[in-house]
């Protein structure tokens, strides 16, 4: 049997044991990660100087800071996060407990890329734990000290038969897509993407795709344009423009560079240090440029428009919405599926159960629904699926009173329903 099938099965079988369920099981783990971000931040920033020259400051400021925030506000929020989720009642269910219950969903796999090989192997990590679930986690073999690390020393914090560390490139990714998951989480480019789809589709498993594409920055002629130039230079620049947010092209009233629409420069994410600029007639030509491409990943409106689709948009800065846990961050179309931070990574590594409780009395409220089918049942139905009422305004009592009056009446029609047959049959 495969390294990376073995390691499927142990945290199934860990799953199955029911262990990650409890809330302080999570938290436990969740705290274990914090310690471990903490305590082996030189582990961490050594590794990523190594892989990616990343320099020591740089560590904490984009990669781990923002990994603690989300460790420490999942900690904070679980148990509002995984409680009972009460939802707004019809005529029908008013009696009843209707609510949304997340539950976890089974063994998730995790595949990061290399640019941010922390933060985005590490947070969806965060969701799967909050979660309850089990997750295998395979990190780039391109940063391949950083994933070193993460094998080596991640199992000496947290269950490591809950939470495994599978390293390696194409082949024992492949491998990992062959077995079955519960959810696949995959950060990458557009291309691998639809691999890893392709792969889930047959065990039918839900995915979430992290990818990038050609994020948009549109810069009005009434903005200021130096503080413009100097937020648009950060976005780029950040990691060597290694960033899947970071501004790709700029369309701007004022002219810097030409570069023609159909440029290869222009095909596809650029993904490095470059910055084309183009120049648009104005916000309706620049929305036309956009809206003809594949949707991005973001979207940098330097003015006060926005009439186009993307992932997230962002008004007069870059980057900075990834650092919001209370925004989803995900993409749309070409640049992703699905969304995660704060409690998005915990609803979307969740299974949103539906939930009715009902009792076993006022039957007479259900005779509606029973044969044989009469036009003054239809008649109840249609009062009871139609009928908006503002449950909260009337108040539950009343609207219970008001039930019970409606089952008595229908319990009555029924019972001398029944009597007249009755005496029909003795008269007989
Ligand atoms: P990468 O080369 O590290 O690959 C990502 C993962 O895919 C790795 O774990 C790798 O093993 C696996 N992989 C690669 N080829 C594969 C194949 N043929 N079959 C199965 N698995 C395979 O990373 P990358 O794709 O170069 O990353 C850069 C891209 O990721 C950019 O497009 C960037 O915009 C995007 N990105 C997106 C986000 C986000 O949050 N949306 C974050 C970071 C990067």
């Amino acid at each position: 049997m495969s390294r990376e099938r073995q390691a499927v099965e142990r945290a199934r079988k860990a799953f199955l044991t029911g262990r990650s369920k409890p809330l302080d099981y999570r938290i436990g783990q969740l705290k274990s990660l914090q310690r471990f971000v903490v305590e082996r931040q030189k582990d961490i920033s050594d590794a990523l100087k190594k892989d990616l020259n990343k320099s020591k400051l740089g560590t904490p400021l984009y990669e781990t800071l923002g990994l603690e925030g989300e460790i420490l506000l999942a900690v904070n929020k679980l148990a509002e996060w995984a409680a009972p989720r009460p939802v707004e009642k019809n005529l029908l269910t008013l009696s009843d407990q209707v609510f949304i219950q997340p539950e976890p969903l089974g063994v998730v796999l995790i595949i990061g890329a290399w640019n941010y090989p922390w933060a985005v192997t590490i947070q969806p990590l965060i969701g799967a734990i909050a979660a309850g679930n089990a997750a295998v986690v395979k990190p780039s073999e391109v940063s391949a000290h950083t994933s070193k690390v993460m094998e080596e020393l991640l199992p000496l914090y947290l269950d490591k038969e809950m939470y495994p560390v599978v390293t390696g490139g194409v082949p024992e990714t492949q491998e990992l897509l062959k077995q079955r998951f519960d959810h696949i989480f995959y950060t990458g480019n557009s291309t691998v993407g639809k691999l890893v789809m392709e792969a889930a589709s047959r065990h039918l498993t839900p995915v979430t795709l992290e990818l990038g594409g050609k994020s948009p920055c549109y810069i009005d002629k009434d903005c200021d344009i130096t503080i413009a130039c100097r937020r648009i230079t950060w976005g780029k620049y950040t990691n060597c423009g290694q960033t899947c947010i970071a501004p790709d092209y700029i369309l701007s009233p004022t002219v810097l560079r030409d570069v023609k629409p159909d440029a290869k420069v222009m095909q596809e994410e650029i993904f490095g240090p470059l910055l084309p600029i183009i120049t648009v007639s104005g916000v309706d030509d620049a929305i036309r440029f956009i809206n003809e491409r594949e949707k991005p990943l973001a979207l940098y409106v330097f003015s006060q428009d926005n009439k186009t689709s993307s992932g997230g948009v962002l008004a007069n800065d870059c980057l900075v919405h990834f650092s919001v846990s209370a925004l989803p961050f995900g993409g749309v179309g070409n640049s992703g599926m699905g969304s995660y931070h704060g409690k998005f990574g915990f609803d979307q590594l969740s299974h949103l159960r539906g939930c009715l409780i009902k009792k076993l009395g006022m039957e007479g409220v259900n005779q509606m629904r029973y044969p044989p089918h009469t036009a003054k049942k239809l008649d109840w139905a249609r009062f009871f699926i139609l009928k908006q009422v503002d449950v909260a305004r009337v108040g539950r009592m009343a609207m219970l009173a008001l039930l019970a009056v409606i089952a008595a009446v229908v319990l009555q029609v029924r019972i001398k329903k029944n009597n007249r047959a009755l005496h029909a049959n003795c008269v007989q």
